[in-house]
């Protein structure tokens, strides 16, 4: 059965004709907030004290009202989601924000969300996920579900978007060790998941599912710089091991990409097949920005080892620019902050909103 969603019952209070955006302050805030003002609606920052005095206390023109918490749980009370929904505005959520606040505490906000927030529950579990990339019938790593079937090198990730802290990748005989150290942290082995570690190129493509348009348009890609893995390929083979050198995988940086022409093939289907499959998940349409995340082996065979149900903020690559495929779509240059502002601005003309958010 279909979930209530609490957005949608928050948005019938609504009166204003464009309703205005809350971009909380972090991860890809500033290309949405710069969006929202090429395609002139208004936006409300909402910021830790800190994060807006060292960031967006500089960008004031970029902003038309800041709602400052203490700390990011604040979100969730009641005294901001009813600030926020007097002033009439809808979420743009983000991978920070699900961090910070949490998915469960975002499942239940009482405020109209950009995008499908169904998703997050799925999100929050390795299992659930990559069933979801299963179901829309896309190429995913091998799953090890036990140190006996690992034949080769294996990743083995931690519950929760940590932008790859804490992963440990393993050969087959290490993989039971790896794992008590795991267990030693405080994470339960079912919480974690082991995945074939896939050589290739890494490849994130970005997604808009668009319910006003009936599309999902392809406006990019990027490529993850992750320290220290990309640093450790630069060391002559062996001494990572003989210093005793872990690789670890935090996302420092995002550089722009586009792929071979034929891969677009794959790659196109892929994101109609994703927004599908969440649809027949959920119950709702897959609307606004998500990505696939994974890597193209020799074989250009393209296995997804991840998803984000959201803006990535690989997108910022692209921040004020047109995207080599966004050019496609769109005549002016269009990337994922601007291109989330024109979805809520037609939805609103067209009176569809409730078409893109839950
Ligand atoms: P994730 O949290 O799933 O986005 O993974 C973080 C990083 O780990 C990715 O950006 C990749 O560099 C790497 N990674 C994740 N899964 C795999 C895999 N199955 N094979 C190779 N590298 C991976």
């Amino acid at each position: 059965m279909k979930q209530r969603s609490p957005g949608l019952e928050a948005l019938r209070e609504y009166t204003r004709p464009v309703p205005r955006l809350a971009v909380p302050g972090s991860h890809s805030a500033l290309q949405i907030l710069l969006g929202a003002r090429e395609e002139g609606l208004e936006a409300i920052l909402v910021a830790t004290r800190a994060q807006f005095e060292a960031i967006y206390s500089r960008f004031p023109w970029l902003y038309t009202r800041v709602v400052l918490l203490d700390s990011w749980k604040e979100l969730a009370t009641r005294r901001v989601v009813s600030e926020l929904r007097g002033l009439e505005t809808i979420l743009v959520p983000h991978g920070s924000l699900v961090e910070y606040v949490g998915p469960d505490n975002l499942l239940d906000l009482e405020l109209p969300m950009l995008g499908n927030r169904f998703l997050l529950p799925i999100e929050a579990s390795w299992e659930e996920k990559m069933r979801l990339i299963e179901e829309a019938g896309i190429p995913t790593p091998r799953r090890i579900r036990s140190p006996g079937e690992a034949t080769g090198p294996v990743i083995v990730k931690l519950p929760g978007a940590k932008g790859g802290r804490g992963y440990r990748i393993a050969l087959p005989g290490e993989l039971e060790h790896v794992l008590s150290e795991i267990e030693k942290l405080g994470y339960k082995r079912d919480e974690v998941i082991i995945q074939e570690f896939l050589v290739g190129v890494r490849l994130y493509a970005h997604y808009f599912a668009s319910p006003v348009m009936g599309r999902v348009e392809l406006l990019g890609m990027d490529q993850r710089l992750e320290s220290n893995i990309d640093g450790l390929a630069r060391l002559p083979p062996g001494i990572a091991s003989r210093l005793g050198l872990e690789p670890s995988f935090t996302v420092v940086a995002n550089t722009p990409m586009v792929a071979r022409e034929s891969l677009l093939a794959k790659i196109l289907r892929y994101g109609d097949a994703f927004a599908e499959a969440v649809e027949r998940r959920t119950g709702y349409p897959m609307t606004g920005p998500f990505s696939l995340e994974g890597v193209v082996t020799d074989d250009l065979e393209y296995r997804v080892f991840e998803f984000s149900g959201r803006i990535v903020a690989g997108t910022n690559v692209y921040t004020g620019q047109q995207t080599p495929y966004a050019a496609l779509y769109w005549e002016e240059p269009m990337y994922m902050g601007r291109r989330i502002a024109r979805e809520l601005r037609l939805a609103a003309e067209r009176r569809q909103l409730e078409k893109i958010i839950t």
